[in-house]
């Protein structure tokens, strides 16, 4: 048996590839192996709604390196459905964190206080079961900061797809906060992530959120987990080192936020 490689490697904190909305059972096949190719070692499927989520944890079940999380997104919140035989679904060894969870303020039809009431449900569901969160928040920073400081002991958790201003994003780092970069910082020119140091690597995680915000130069086909090389190289050009570099940390940020195991071990279950 080969020794395991040390190179550093890839992995995608956010994505949607167990959606059959979005993907065909061939395609979530391809692009697992497609990812492989790519050195993308893990992949964590994010789920945004009860329903949703049950089939996030059926995929991570059912594939090497893939891992779940349970989700209710804030545009569900108006469905008030509810958590039934909830701590049934959550015992699995691959559900790595709650969410996408939080508030979205951004169509017009958005129900403030459902929102708040969600988002403090899930809060203590993630404390209860000790759980980091993947955040999803749009055009509602100072809110989610509110609601979010009265939880003092949630775990350091991931605000996915930040976008926001700079000026937020300094106060999301202040607060302990890990921030998605995904493809819409290859293709849009985003104040936030103008000036970036290399420092900013140590808060940093990749994601894709496939099948959506699919980054330059691929823009215009589905986005897939594989699509991570190309934000790791935007990335590493924007910051003036290595792709290895950038690998090596936003992987280990990963693992440290979400608790995964090493890869490594994983691939060689007959090495000691
Ligand atoms: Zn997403």
């Amino acid at each position: 048996m080969p020794a395991p490689s040390r190179e550093p490697y890839l992995i995608d904190s956010h994505c949607h590839l167990h959606d059959p909305e979005f993907f065909t059972p061939e395609q979530q096949l391809d692009f697992l192996e497609d990812a492989r190719q790519q050195n993308v070692r893990q992949i964590i499927c994010i789920g945004t709604s009860p329903a949703d989520s049950l089939r996030a944890r059926a995929f991570a079940e059912s594939h090497e390196n893939v891992f779940w999380s349970y989700g209710i997104h804030p545009e569900e919140a108006v469905k008030k459905e509810d958590f039934k035989s909830l701590f049934e679904v959550l015992k699995s060894s691959s559900l790595v964190a709650i969410g996408e969870i939080g508030l979205d303020y951004h169509y017009p039809s958005f129900d403030k206080q459902s929102q708040w009431r969600l988002l403090e449900q899930m809060l203590s569901l993630a404390i209860d079961l000790s759980l980091p969160c993947s955040f999803h928040v749009r055009d509602a920073l100072p809110d989610f900061f509110a609601i979010v400081h009265n939880f003092p002991s949630l775990k350091p958790s991931v605000l996915h797809s930040f976008t926001d201003s700079k000026t937020n994003l300094n106060r999301a780092l202040d607060q302990g906060f890990y921030l998605g970069l995904n493809g819409i910082a290859t293709f849009a020119n985003l104040d936030c992530y103008r000036t970036l140091t290399p420092e900013l690597l140590d808060r940093l995680v990749l994601e894709t959120d496939a099948p959506f915000l699919t980054p330059a130069p691929k823009r215009g086909k589905i986005n897939k987990p594989g699509n991570i090389a190309h934000i790791a190289s935007w990335l590493s050009e924007k910051l003036g080192v290595s792709v290895s570099q950038v690998a090596e940390k936003t992987s280990n940020n990963v693992r440290k936020v979400f608790n995964l195991p090493n890869p490594e071990a994983i691939s060689c279950p007959g090495s000691s």
